[in-house]
């Protein structure tokens, strides 16, 4: 069996490369080792409107039910702050949609979907896979942070995230909690998916994420669980060759997911754009090159972003729950509405740096995290 590319992994970034490649008339081939795409779904779904549209999705209108009103956030004592999002046009998606939207997609363009197939190595004429060998140009890796795990552990961290009901979780309304204490180096997080129902999750270094998770539903009370997932994270930012001969990798695989936050569908998910565009230009000339265009074109649109947003981690790894406490006092209305007005949902570093306190007056957070803070602001 020929194709003239293979895709490992049947995500948002391989379906995408798969799409970008299929629509110049080249064969392509994604396989997916899980049982259908799209599932199990490891992702809250938050995402931006305008991301999804460059990325070629046209939204369900469904879609827009799901907008992101507000953001509250809130320090380790229980302060909290709120910041008005619909400026920033966030929605709730459902992964088990989009990606089928995306296969659909691709398979339209002429693309080959195989489920229930996983990449097992590299021939000197293309893969094997659990059942065959494939002769390939070009193999994708698109197998998300699995892919990582070999390659440097550092950058991981476990997360927890269970789908719930309760009446705690109000439509629109996403929250974000920070404790160093309780999960260092990241946050919890809740999602709605509607009224009364939604996502909470967390993530943090050398946790147990089930027994915190736990933790957390339990002092709330009030809550049913009617699905667990635990997924691993990336946080370290992009990997240094997104070429490494005839392998392209793309998306959580590449390290595209965000410092910050560790979400990717937009900046993974256009990974998989990039790479397509580049391949398939490859397949037309061969010259191996043109594949470099795709690393350069990545980091030129969010290179500068994401160093931003590994500092802004960096900071957060070292700063404690007093400092954090001391921070979010200092944060005034003027600010959150400036945020409200101004922040970009896919380049948030700008809010960031807001909320750090430079333009207040806050002695003590600077000391601590003068020289990272410094670097952020250059
Ligand atoms: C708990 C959690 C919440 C998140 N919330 C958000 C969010 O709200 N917003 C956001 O933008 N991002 C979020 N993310 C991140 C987002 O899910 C990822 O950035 C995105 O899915 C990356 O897409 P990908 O295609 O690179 O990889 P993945 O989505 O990880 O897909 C990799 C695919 O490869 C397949 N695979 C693995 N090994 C093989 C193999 N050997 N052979 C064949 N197939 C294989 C896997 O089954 C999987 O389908 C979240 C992540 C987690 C874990």
């Amino acid at each position: 069996m020929y194709f003239d590319v293979v895709v490992a992994g049947g995500s948002v970034a391989g379906l995408l490369c798969a799409r970008e490649i299929a629509s110049k008339g080249f064969s392509v081939l994604v396989i997916e080792e899980d049982y259908e795409i799209g599932t199990p779904e490891h992702c809250g779904g938050l995402v931006s409107i305008a991301g999804l549209e460059e990325l070629g999705i046209i939204p369900f209108r469904k879609t827009f039910e799901h907008m992101i009103d507000s953001a509250e956030i809130t320090s380790p004592n229980g302060n909290s702050f709120t910041i008005n999002s619909k400026n920033q046009k966030v929605v709730e998606i459902s992964r088990r949609e989009l990606d089928k939207q995306i296969a659909f997609q691709a398979q339209k363009n002429g693309a080959v979907i195989k489920v229930r197939t996983s990449f097992q190595e590299i021939t000197d004429t293309g893969i094997r896979t659990n059942e065959e060998k494939i002769d390939c140009k070009i193999l994708v890796d698109a197998r998300g942070v699995s892919s990582l795990i070999h390659k440097d552990r550092t950058g991981i961290l476990s997360s927890a995230q269970y789908e719930i009901y309760s009446n705690w979780i109000k439509k629109g309304k996403v929250e974000v909690i920070f404790d160093q204490e309780k999960f260092p180096g990241f946050f919890a997080w809740i999602i709605p998916s509607g009224e009364g129902k939604g996502k909470v999750g967390v993530a943090g270094r050398g946790i147990n994420v089930a027994e915190t998770l736990d933790k957390i539903l339990e002092e709330r009370k009030n809550f049913s669980v009617i699905r667990k997932i635990f997924a691993p994270i990336w946080i370290k930012g992009p990997i240094d060759n997104f070429v490494e001969g005839k392998i392209v990798i793309v998306g959580d695989a590449a390290g595209q997911a965000k410092p910050t936050t560790a979400g990717g569908i937009f900046t993974s998910g256009m990974g998989g754009v990039y790479a397509g565009q580049a391949i398939s230009k490859f397949l037309e000339t061969n010259d191996k090159t043109v594949l470099e265009e795709y690393q350069r074109k990545w980091m030129h649109r969010f290179g500068k972003e994401f160093e931003k947003q590994s500092l802004a981690r960096k900071i957060l790894e070292r700063i404690d729950n007093n400092t954090i406490n001391k921070l979010f006092e200092s944060i005034t209305p003027e600010i959150t509405k400036e945020i409200s007005e101004k922040d970009d949902f896919d380049f948030h570093t700008g809010s960031i740096i807001k909320l750090l306190g430079v333009k207040g007056s806050l002695k003590t957070a600077q000391t601590l995290i003068g020289g990272e803070l410094k670097k952020l602001l250059s």
